[in-house]
């Protein structure tokens, strides 16, 4: 197989992602040996887009599970998709406004049906995006929370929960997007800055001994006011404590209490509390026994409770409210306020705090073995047996954890699984039949008529049961007796909460029949960093600096994207993405294209396999490739096993393109040239690094490696060869090291040396080709030793003529560069060459560097100037300066060098 002259990033990844599916690489066999090694994708959500976060999540654990494959894991990883209630049904509801219909139009079971359609066309998009990142799923086992075996899972864990008395129902206080009907969870609301104004309304007392000015965002909702509360230690109202008011517009008698949560800088000190519609007040209101009247209905239109209001939207009863309190001359201010406005996430509609009748998840409770769900997952990060990655995330989880509230886990929603309770329509007050299977008749009176529940449950609640449900419970199946609990979760900060606590909390909790450390639904929780534009920006839509992966895979190459992505993962810091950052990787790939066909070339009259040399047959140089490629495999083993895949990716870049590409290749021309016994060796070593090199590439640049590996596996002499790079064995370094620490020290120095004669020969102004004379002087013997059989190397490498010891051609002068360990190194200069000239221009250089070097150190250390500007222009400043600086290091050190000549 030839490799052609560029690198085609398209029809590579488009040929080895087939192959490698159709060899079955990527599916698992709970049967195969090997220390079982298992991952569950965060599914996305099937109306989703590939974005950057995506791309990044999926890159990593991909980069993982391509290597523990490679290490002879049994390996599995799930894929999937989130039937994303809300979302799908929104995007399906957008569909059919079209024709002028909403679902009621078309009626529950119909919408429902519509919805499966729109699933079955569009859903699989996102799975389809993951396949050209390189995802090494087992694309064989992808699941849908919604699919009948998910299904009976959520029904399973429901039920039993609803048995041990840990779910319920209740009338709470929950976020009710009028227009979606439905309950959302916090997730869902977003907050947005809102102008908005503070009503100042003064309330009557009953007494008529005077009036109490409350101070309100929503004067709308004094119609379902149930008292007036201020701060018990606010002597303004101590007096007024215990009395009535009555409530202007309604006429209601209602008292004023004291809380000390009542801020006394707010407002006027004294605030009206709506239980029914507000989150505060609805707990202030449980303190004191206040009543809970609700004034709207699910449209947020005013209710009979909203008395001659009734049948308003909010809004006009805002403006209806306002008019009449003026007119009563009830107003005494009107302030602007600037606030946060919760919207519904979906459709931008101003969220409603509602009192709404719910189910939920009691977390606090004790269950059947006297643990609380939330006490549960604590205990297992505690006792460790789940890790966080970076560790500080556990502080996170923990005080999310420590403060958890019940779990509303119903939503007024068609899209989802419809909760398993039924309710007989002649038994009223009756509790509800739970069962996983539809009842035929009420356990009570035997009647037939029964309803199910019309709610559905929240999307998190399917998706909390991922882990396990994937893996084929509640059966005692052997993929769940082989990989649970999965041994990684790679997933963002920002579902910390809503999916890996409730994943811990349900997990421990229905795979009982283990020992408490094998319940968790996962050992390890790598959380990935946040991907920023090359300004650090966060991306969002509105700024319009959104990366779409897609596109710059296409123009970069997957590759090229995966490489940067991983480069650029550091734990714990958010990830900055730049065009250069991904021409960077880019280049890479096609510097390991280019090194691939020198070698290819070299070749051309090898024999097939080629046949191995004895190592005490090797050079110097060949040896210290090998040791180096040792060296770079142990590292970047530890790296990927720590999740420092910037470091594993950095190692693996540095050893392939400084070693391997500019210094191995350029020492191995020579003796491929040479012929025989030494082309030979060179020829062995070459394809050997190369096939090692390229296994510790395949996990984060799958497809050139796959690729290259292919066109040389021909001259590849190991015995046990797989066919295919994708599941060949990842290396292990060799037992016996191939250089003594002697050698090694030797070898840098002669990289050292040659880069002191390159930058020499610069600093005369000669080009890289010209021939030199070299001198070193002021070795020591033991170092002179060493070096001597570097020197052949030395000479290579610097296309010089000669090396001199302590010795000058009659009338010559030398510029030295001294290498620690070694000594000086210099090269003749001509005649007539004039230092002075080039010294003056050195120092004409240094000056202006300086110049600008001292501009913006005074910059930095001018308070106005830190303190005024913004962060970023303050990073970009200092960095130049550090630039600056580097560029004065380097030319005071060719300034010194020039000095001592003469
Ligand atoms: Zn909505
Ligand atoms: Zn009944």
């Amino acid at each position: 197989m030839e490799l052609s002259k560029t690198f085609d990033p398209k029809s590579a990844e488009e040929h080895w992602f087939q192959l490698w599916i159709d060899r079955g690489y990527f599916k698992a066999d709970p049967d195969r040996e090997g220390d079982p090694f298992s991952i569950v994708i965060p599914p996305p959500n099937v109306t989703g887009q590939l974005h950057l976060g995506h791309a990044l999540n999926v890159t990593l654990q991909d980069v993982i599970v391509r290597t523990r494959r490679m290490q002879g894991f049994n390996t599995l990883w799930v894929p999937g998709t989130d039937h994303a209630g809300i979302a799908t049904q929104n995007v399906v509801e957008r569909e059919i406004a079209k024709g002028g219909k909403t679902r009621h139009d078309l009626g529950r079971d119909s919408f429902v049906e519509r919805v499966w359609k729109w699933k079955e066309t569009y859903g699989g998009k996102i799975l389809h995006q993951l396949r050209r990142l390189g995802a090494s799923c087992d694309w064989s086992r992808e699941r849908f929370t919604l699919d009948p075996g998910l299904s009976r899972a959520v029904a399973r864990v429901f039920v039993r929960l609803y048995r041990d008395g840990l779910i319920y129902r209740g009338r709470r206080m929950i976020n009710w997007c009028p227009r979606c009907e439905t309950a959302l969870s916090d997730l869902e609301v977003e907050h947005k800055d809102a102008q908005g104004h503070l009503w100042h309304i003064r309330y009557p007392l009953a007494d008529g001994s005077g009036s109490i000015t409350v101070a309100t965002t929503r004067p709308e909702t004094m119609l379902g006011d149930t008292a007036v509360a201020v701060n018990p230690a606010d002597e303004r109202y101590t007096a007024l404590v215990g009395k009535k008011i009555r409530l202007p517009l309604i006429g209601r008698e209602i008292p004023i209490v004291a809380d000390d949560s009542v801020d006394r800088e707010f407002g006027s000190g004294a605030v009206k509390i709506t239980p029914a519609h507000d989150f505060n007040d609805f707990e202030l209101g449980r303190r004191h026994h206040l009543e809970q009247i609700s004034v709207m209905d699910t449209h947020a239109s005013m209710n009979p409770a909203a008395g001659p209001y009734q049948g308003m939207t909010r809004e006009q009863c805002r403006k209806q409210v306002v008019a009449d309190l003026t007119a009563q001359d009830l107003l005494e201010k009107i302030e602007p306020h600037a606030h946060k406005l919760g919207v519904c996430s979906r459709c931008d509609t101003v969220v409603e705090p509602m009192l709404s009748d719910q189910w939920f998840v009691a977390v606090n409770k004790p269950g059947p073995n006297g643990k609380s769900l939330a006490g549960a997952a604590i205990e297992a990060v505690e006792n460790g047996d789940t890790t966080f990655h970076p560790k500080f995330w556990e502080n996170t989880y923990f005080s999310w954890m420590r403060n958890i509230q019940d779990w509303c886990i119903s939503r007024q929603l068609w899209w989802g699984h419809r909760i398993p309770a039924y309710w007989c329509m002649r038994c009223e007050d009756a509790e509800p039949i739970v069962t996983e299977e539809r009842p035929t008749a009420c356990l009570k009176c035997g009647g037939a008529d029964l309803r199910q529940d019309e709610d559905v449950l929240d999307t998190w609640f399917s998706s909390g049961l991922w882990p396990f449900s994937t893996l084929g419970w509640p059966d005692a199946t052997p993929e769940l007796k082989r990989y649970y609990p999965t041994s990684l979760l790679l997933t963002g900060f920002d579902i910390i909460f809503f999916w890996v606590a409730r994943m811990m909390m349900l997990g421990i909790y229905c795979i009982d029949d283990r020992p408490e450390r094998e319940r968790v639904p996962f050992r390890e929780v790598y959380i990935t960093p946040l991907v920023r534009d090359q300004y650090g920006k966060k991306m969002t839509k509105s700024r319009g600096n959104v990366v779409d992966p897609l596109e710059i895979m296409e123009k970069y190459g997957t590759d090229a994207v995966r490489f940067t992505l991983a480069q650029l993962a550091v734990q714990g810091r958010d990830l900055i993405l730049s065009d250069d950052r991904l021409a960077a990787s880019r280049a890479f790939a096609n510097k390991i294209w280019n090194a691939a066909r020198f070698v290819m070339m070299n070749l051309a009259d090898a024999p097939q396999p080629l046949k191995p040399v004895d190592p005490a047959d090797l050079g110097l140089a060949e040896r210290w490739i090998l040791s180096r490629l040792d060296n770079a495999v142990r590292e970047v083993t530890e790296a990927i096993d720590a999740y420092e895949f910037n470091r594993a990716a950095l190692i693996v870049y540095q050893f392939i393109w400084h070693e391997f590409c500019d210094w191995y290749i350029e020492l191995a021309k020579d003796p491929l040239k040479a012929g025989g016994a030494s082309q030979a060796a060179a020829r062995y070593v070459l394809v050997e690094c190369f096939d090692r090199m390229l296994r510790i590439l395949h996990p984060f640049m799958p497809f050139i490696s796959e690729e290259i590996w292919q066109a040389l596996r021909p001259y590849f002499s190991a015995t046990d060869l797989s066919e295919h790079l994708a599941v060949a064995k990842f290396p292990t370094p060799s037992v016996t090291p191939w250089l003594s620490p002697a050698e090694e020290t030797a070898m840098s120095s002669c990289i050292a040396a040659t880069q002191a004669v390159n930058s020499l020969r610069s600093l005369l102004g000669w080009n890289p080709g010209q021939r030199v004379k070299i001198v070193m002087k002021r070795m020591t013997s033991d170092s002179f030793a060493q070096f001597q059989p570097w020197l052949p190397y030395l000479r290579a490498l610097t296309k010089s003529e000669s090396v001199m010891f302590e010795q000058v051609s009659p009338g010559r002068q030398v510029v030295f560069a001294h290498i620690e360990r070694l000594g000086d190194v210099g090269i003749e200069t001509p005649d007539a060459f004039d230092f002075e000239v080039a010294r003056t221009k050195l120092r004409k250089q240094l000056d202006e560097v300086s110049k600008y070097e001292r501009q913006h150190d005074a910059r930095l250390k001018d308070e106005n100037f830190t303190r005024k500007a913004d962060p970023e222009t303050v990073t970009e400043t200092q960095q130049r300066r550090e630039v600056l600086q580097g560029q004065m290091y380097l030319l005071s050190e060719q300034l010194q060098q020039l000095e001592q000549a003469n």
